[in-house]
Parts: structure tokens; sequence; C-alpha cells
């Protein structure tokens, strides 16, 4: 499985074969547990900022994100959107018709060879050069101030957690005997099943049905709610619905998995609206949640508290051991590769110089890098009204917008939601080809405290698809003109000749 010369680049970056784990020290200022993004921010700040550091990790450095995760699935996802763009550029752009084989290897091949070279910046080596002590194995606490690895003891000031979480498989009879791809295993695929059912129609679902489905698999999406990509603004979500439609995904919606079996192929038995069905597979895909890796870790031994979804933490990500802090997807907030870095970032400065900074003062975006990709910042698109926040909401279709209509990019929108009567941005949901990156603008607007009538005062290069904004600043002032203010207008320019 690991024998391009790419993956064993990888593979002796973030998990060297005759590593050789350092002597540990007396006492560390910081051991740090896990070697994802959120561990190894931790652990780089702190070296660097002279503590004595200790990073455990038990399987590969870069996590979730660098190995399984974020980067070969936005490295798929892109191949997946050129060879899309080739197939459709004559009956959208009058392009070139294009009918050629999809090459699913080439573009695992291209997934690879970034992943290897982007794993330098993860590796052990470069830990060590800035002054990380790494230790590869299973880290477990012995105590209020300890843990072991490898047969040696790290004894700690302060403890950072950040072992993030693994796929949950649901407890579908058969499901284990049928054998499915989790997203540790499906990027080591190098052909696409020819029937792909994919449980489960969150991001990581829903990004790959896409993927998988330009690369030529017939996918089904099976949902057990009544949509896909529930946390996010319905309307939004169902763009990309009709987005996953039109690339030949079936989503199945309030579906019961009762039971699968492997016949000739596999066969995935459910319930839906109270009729009986069956769908053929070649591969199934769980991608239905994640649960925190918090077993082996001697939690109880060290007094720290979890339950079923994450280890818990205070606002200041500080556990019930006042010694040890937690950070990124352990911690059961937002899921996501940001967070773990903007956690690490306050840990450091929480756990080893008494800072007092709080988890509940981020800003924070995401983003579904599906296509068009839908990113959201801020409140929950169903959390104001829980708060009791009223808000105004402008609604910008990117018809409005010149470029999105240039580039056939016209199906999404923004909506900016407002706290009633004011400029304050609560919220935004984007829906866009480019949406990831034109929601940064919103997110840097609501952390520094600008309004949107300030965002909207900024010049954007004309045609972009970031002037959305800059329409919606310009329908929230015209909504202000209240009809004395319009009136008085009127009157002026009567007397004005
Ligand atoms: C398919 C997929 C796509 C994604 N795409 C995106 C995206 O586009 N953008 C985004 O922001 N996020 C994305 N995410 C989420 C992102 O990967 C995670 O939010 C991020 O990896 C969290 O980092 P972390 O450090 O908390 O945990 P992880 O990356 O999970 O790292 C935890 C580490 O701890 C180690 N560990 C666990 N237990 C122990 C132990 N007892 N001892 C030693 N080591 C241990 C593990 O081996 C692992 O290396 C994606 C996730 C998936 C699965």
């Amino acid at each position: 499985m690991h024998d391009s010369t790419a993956e064993q680049t990888r593979i002796a970056n973030v998990h060297p074969p005759a590593w050789e784990n350092p002597r540990a020290k007396d006492r560390y200022h910081l051991v740090v547990i896990g070697g994802g993004t959120g561990g190894l921010v931790t652990a780089a700040i702190a070296a660097g900022l002279g503590a004595r550091t200790a990073l455990v990790e038990r399987h590969w450095m870069g996590g979730d994100c660098l190995n399984v995760g974020c980067v070969p699935s936005k490295a798929l996802l892109r191949a997946a959107r050129e060879w899309h763009a080739a197939s459709t550029a004559h009956e959208r752009f009058g392009g070139p018709v294009v009918d050629g084989q999809r090459d699913f290897g080439a573009a695992v091949r291209r997934m690879q060879e970034i992943r290897a070279d982007i794993s330098a910046v993860d590796s052990a080596p470069r830990y060590r050069e800035l002054g990380v002590d790494v230790f590869f194995g299973q880290a477990r606490f012995t105590g209020a101030d300890n843990v072991t690895v490898d047969g040696q003891n790290l004894r700690f000031r302060r403890a950072v957690i950040a072992t993030g979480t693994r796929p949950a498989v649901p407890p579908i009879p058969g499901l284990a005997d049928t054998g499915y791809l989790t997203n540790e295993t499906i990027f080591s695929l190098t052909e696409v099943p020819r029937r792909l059912a994919v449980i489960g129609g969150g991001p990581i679902g829903a990004e790959l049905a896409q993927a998988f489905a330009r690369f030529g698999s017939i996918v089904t999406i099976l949902q057990k709610d009544q949509r896909i990509l529930g946390k996010d603004d319905p309307e939004a979500a169902g763009i990309v619905a009709a987005a996953l439609a039109r690339d030949g995904v079936r989503i199945l919606t309030s579906v019961k998995i009762e039971r699968v079996e492997r016949r000739q192929s596999i066969v995935i038995h459910s319930v839906r609206e109270g009729r009986n069905e069956e769908l053929q597979a070649d591969a199934i895909l769980v991608a239905s949640g994640r649960v925190p890796n918090v077993e082996e870790l001697g939690l109880d031994e060290a007094g720290i508290e979890y339950d079923q979804r994450r280890v818990i933490t205070d606002d200041r990500l500080r556990t019930s051991n006042r010694r040890v802090y937690a950070v990124g997807d352990i911690t059961g907030r937002a899921p996501f590769t940001h967070v773990a870095d903007a956690h690490a970032r306050m840990v450091v400065q929480n756990a080893l110089f008494f800072g007092r900074k709080k988890v509940t003062d981020l800003v924070i975006p995401w983003c579904t890098y599906t296509h068009p990709e839908l990113a959201h910042v801020g409140m929950k698109w169903d959390e104001a009204g829980k708060r009791g926040d009223t808000m105004d909401s402008i609604t910008i279709p990117l018809h409005d917008v010149d470029r999105a209509r240039l580039d056939g990019d016209e199906a999404g929108f923004l909506r900016v939601h407002l706290r009633e009567g004011s400029d304050k941005i609560l919220a935004a949901t984007l829906v866009g080809d480019h949406a990831g990156d034109i929601i940064g603008q919103l997110s840097m607007a609501m952390r520094q405290g600008l309004g949107l009538s300030a965002v909207g005062a900024t010049i954007f290069p004309y045609p972009t698809e970031a002037e959305v904004i800059r329409k919606a600043a310009d329908a929230w002032r015209k909504r202000k003109l209240s009809p004395r203010v319009r009136g008085l207008f009127q009157l002026y320019f009567r007397l004005v000749r």
C-alpha cells in the first residue's frame, strides 16, 4: 500500500521506520499527546518559546488532516473538478468536446505526491530540529502529572490532549462482514468502485460522493435525516444537493438501514417512507460521524472527565485536571483543522503563560468543498432564535453578480444575518465556486468588529465574485433609508434644480 516513492517519502516523514525515541527528560514544561494539527501547532509554538516540550504520536504525524482528511480529499476533489470542467466545457462554454477516459489512478498519484511534499512540514525530523522530543507510541496517563510511552515516564507541568477522533461505524447488522471503507482507507484506492454507497450526508460524505461520481462511480448517499448537510442553511444545502444530483449522485433521505449482506455484490436493505428497499453496491463508504480517541489514554487515572463525544473542557480549554488542557477535535467543538490550530495558539498562552483566552470569543468559519462550495461563518443558521437575538437577513443571489454569471456560477447566494436594526454581522452563508475563500473576508470583519457598511465601503475589483459582499452592504443601506429620510431626499431634489 505504501510502495510508491511518494508514499515512502510520506512515511519517512510522518513515522520514520527506524525512529528511536529520545531518552525522556526529568520533567517537561509541556507534554502533548497526539501529533495532528492541534498537537503539532501546540508543540511547535511551545518549543519555539523555549519550553521543554515532548510530543507523543502513536501512528502518523500530521494526523487526519494531512494523511486521511483535508489534504487527500481536496486533492481528489480538485482533480474531479477539472475532469468535470473538461467534460462539460463544450456544453457550458462552447469549449472543446472532451470524451476521454477518466484516470483516477493519475489523480491518486498526484494526490500522493502533493501529500508527500506537504508531509515534510509535519515530519518527525523537523519537529526534532524545532527542539521537540518526539516519541512514537501509545501515550497513557498514569497519574495527575505523568504520562507513559514506550516504557518511559514523561513527567509534566502541563499536558495537552490532542488525540482527535476516528470514524464512528454504525451498528448495522452485516456491515462488519461485508466490509466497508472509511476516510482511513478510501484514499488508498487506485480504482473507483463501480457502485459506491455512501452512508452519511455530512460534509465528508457529500465531498467524497461528488468526487467519486465525477470519476465515474455510480454513487448513492444514504442519509438518515430529511436532508444532507444538516448543519447548514437548508436553502444552501439544497443548492449543493442539486449540484450533486446533476453529477449523477442519488440522494436517499430519511433512510433507515436495516442490514447489509454480500451476495454477488453488497446489498443494503433499508426502510424509507415505510417501504422496504434494496440497494446494490460494490463498496460502502461509512461517513456517518466521529468518535473521540479516549480509550487506553488512562484519563480516569489523571482525573480527566470525558464522555462518549469528547474530553470535557471549559471555556479556556482546561480539563477537570487543572494541569491538563485539550485542543482540536477531541474537545467535541467545531471539528476543523483551522479550529485545532486556533485552539493550539490559545492553549499555549492559557497553559504556560496564565493566559485567559476563551473559545467562545473565536469567530469560526467553515466550508464544505463540494462544487459549488458551501461556506458559513458565525452562529449556526438555526441558533439565533434560540439565543434570543433578533436578526435582519439580506440575501443576494449570485445571479446578480456579473462575475458569477460570466463564470456560470449563478445558482448560489450570499445570506448575511445582522443584529436587528444594526449592521453588526452575526453570521453569513455563501454558496459558490469560491465560497471558502470569500467567507474569510466576512470572518475578518466579524473578528475586527467591522459592520457590513464598513465592509461595503471597501472597493472590490470588478468583476469578482467577492463583490457580492458589497452588494449586500448596498442592500442594507437601501433598506436603512427610512420613509421619512427618503421623503426628505425627494423634497430636496424637487427644490434643487
Ligand atoms: C475526509 C476528511 C476531510 C476533512 N476535510 C477538512 C477540511 O477540508 N478542512 C478542515 O478544516 N477540516 C477537515 N477535516 C477535519 C480535520 O481533519 C480535523 O479537524 C483535524 O485533523 C483535527 O486535528 P486534531 O489535531 O484535533 O486531530 P487529528 O488530526 O485526528 O490528530 C490526532 C492524532 O492523535 C493521535 N493519537 C490518538 N490517540 C493517541 C494516543 N493515545 N497516544 C498518542 N497519539 C494518539 C492520532 O494517531 C492522530 O495522529 C476533514 C476530516 C476528514 C476525515
